[in-house]
């Protein structure tokens, strides 16, 4: 299944594209993309009421504002530097274990909003990502077990101020926080229509200009080994988001470095997951 949140009327409302490549209303079901949902078996119940219900929902004809395709996890998991091509071009040595960090849950926003430039930023910079979605509670699982707990995929733009990653001393997490630095979306891709999740093309283009255009066959840790290492240190619920890292060509690998200023077009994909479209703007208020 394919399923997406968006706004409709003030409200977040819920849709899936049909066998024709269709987008449908399906509010009727009754239940957000949340990790509630994914706790009760959401996807099996959904599936099941999609096959007697989906026909008759309404078809969406207006342009859709998509929200982010899960509703704000318990956590959104991030790793770093896991392209080795990444790697270099931020002077790092390839990682030995999986480099973890959070991003903020506030952060999240649906997939063609407004990158806000933060105040005070003058390094904000783009990250093609991978994102898995955990589908149920996981606590010290194998590796062997890992994919039992992956619900689906979707497109993440990891947005980094990277003066405040890097220069300001601690943890990363204080340049991926800011608001709108983590676009998610637009679909929920449930994990049995992606073939192979370490086969997919992601690219992005800033301006119209091909900056990052790799494939998850470089990720260094692969996703079994992620949700296995991950779950070691802390438990993981339905709808948390862990974003598998991002290839070489962000703006802190270019000569002369390029940031995002006002006005900056950022376009993004991956396989099978659709696409995003950010405009930057400068923070305001
Ligand atoms: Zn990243």
């Amino acid at each position: 299944m394919k399923i997406f949140r968006f706004e409709k009327e003030g409200t977040i409302s819920q849709g899936m594209v049909d066998k024709d490549g269709q987008k449908r209303d399906i509010s009727s079901f009754g239940h957000d993309i949340n990790e509630d949902f994914l706790h009760q078996n959401g996807l099996i119940t959904l599936a099941e009421w999609a096959k007697k219900n989906l026909e008759s929902c309404p078809i969406i004809s207006e342009d859709i504002t998509y929200s982010s395709c899960v509703a704000r996890p318990s956590k959104i998991i991030c790793i770093g530097l896991n392209y080795a091509k990444h790697a270099k071009e931020s002077g790092m040595e390839a990682p030995k274990e999986p480099v973890v960090f959070f991003k903020s849950t506030t952060a999240l926003c649906g997939p063609n909003e407004n990158v806000i430039i933060p105040r005070n930023s003058y390094k904000t910079d783009w990250e093609v990502e991978l994102a898995v979605i955990i589908g149920k509670k996981a606590s010290y699982v194998t590796e062997a077990n890992a994919m039992d707990y992956v619900a689906g995929y979707c497109l993440h733009n990891d947005y980094s101020e990277r003066a405040f990653q890097l220069e300001r001393s601690g943890q990363w997490v204080k340049g991926k926080s800011a608001d709108s630095f983590a676009p998610l979306g637009p679909f929920f891709v449930t994990k049995d229509e992606v073939a192979d999740p370490h086969n997919l093309h992601l690219w992005l283009d800033l301006n119209g200009k091909r900056m990052q255009d790799s494939s998850t066959a470089d990720l260094i840790f692969n996703i079994p080994h992620i949700v296995s290492y991950l779950s070691e240190f802390m438990t993981l619920l339905p709808g948390d988001v862990i974003s598998t890292g991002t290839p070489e060509g962000v703006g802190m690998g270019q000569k002369p470095q390029r940031y995002l200023v006002p006005g900056d077009v950022i376009k993004l994909g991956i396989d099978g997951l659709g696409e995003q479209e950010q405009t930057a703007v400068a923070y305001a208020g």
